[in-house]
């Protein structure tokens, strides 16, 4: 047996694989999610339908060419646990394997005609706390199944996000609106970008991320979320 799937089994045996949905146990041939849970899941289809409630929700303020989410997320279902578990429990990969899962319906659709895929950046201080971003880490699986590349780079945070609680729409959407900002503009000159995000909530970061984003020469703009929040 290779040291590699030794090791791999070893680890299994100690941290054996659970559902990141529901946490029963995975059999074999299931990854990061069971199979009950994957055809259970309730996905919107919004890529199929250019005018949808993700779309909606992101008009008047950018011009956005398709916009979607993969499934709603619904506080108290058994898929709350996946954003949950991917955020706040460091399961990067179930946010990978969602991607991969996610690029493949997509690309079914309009959003093949994108050229290159860039996550909403956290802030620096942020990432180094939690280890990771977890857009970036959906992002990594939809450039996989799209076979797009991936920019990590270029869009950046500049200012961490101040708490946002107890503010209204308009204030929340003042407080995002230069947080980011823009590396090597030329590299985005001409191209279709895929931006992406784990949740879609008020929308305001999609939109304060965007409006950098369209400031960029001949730039066009497509939003993936993971989660449509009803
Ligand atoms: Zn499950």
């Amino acid at each position: 047996m290779p040291v590699k799937e030794l090791y791999s089994n070893f680890i299994d045996l100690v941290f054996p694989p659970v559902c990141s949905s529901c946490g029963q146990l995975l059999v074999q041939g299931e990854k990061y999610i069971c199979t009950k849970c994957l055809l259970e899941m309730p996905k919107t289809n919004y890529h199929l339908h250019k005018d949808n409630p993700v779309a909606e929700a992101l008009w008047g303020r950018a011009k956005i060419e398709n916009a979607t989410a993969l499934y709603f997320f619904e506080s108290g279902s058994k898929y709350q646990n996946l954003i949950h578990n991917i955020k706040y429990k460091g399961q990067k990969e179930t946010a990978y394997g969602m991607g991969l899962l996610f690029g493949k319906e997509i690309m079914e659709s309009d959003f093949k005609n994108i050229d290159l895929i860039i996550p909403v950046p956290l802030h620096r201080a942020k990432r180094r706390k939690r280890g990771f971003n977890q857009s970036e880490w959906i992002a990594k699986g939809l450039s996989e199944s799209m076979g797009k590349p991936l920019e990590t780079g270029l869009l950046y945070r500049q200012k961490s996000n101040p708490s946002q609680t107890r503010k209204n729409r308009y204030e929340r959407w003042e407080n995002v609106e230069d947080i980011f900002s823009i590396r090597n503009n030329e590299a985005l000159s001409g191209k279709h970008i895929l931006l992406v995000d784990d949740v879609l909530t008020t929308g305001s970061t999609i939109d304060a991320c965007a409006n950098v984003l369209l400031k960029q020469q001949d730039v066009k703009l497509s939003v993936a979320v993971l989660a449509y929040a009803l």
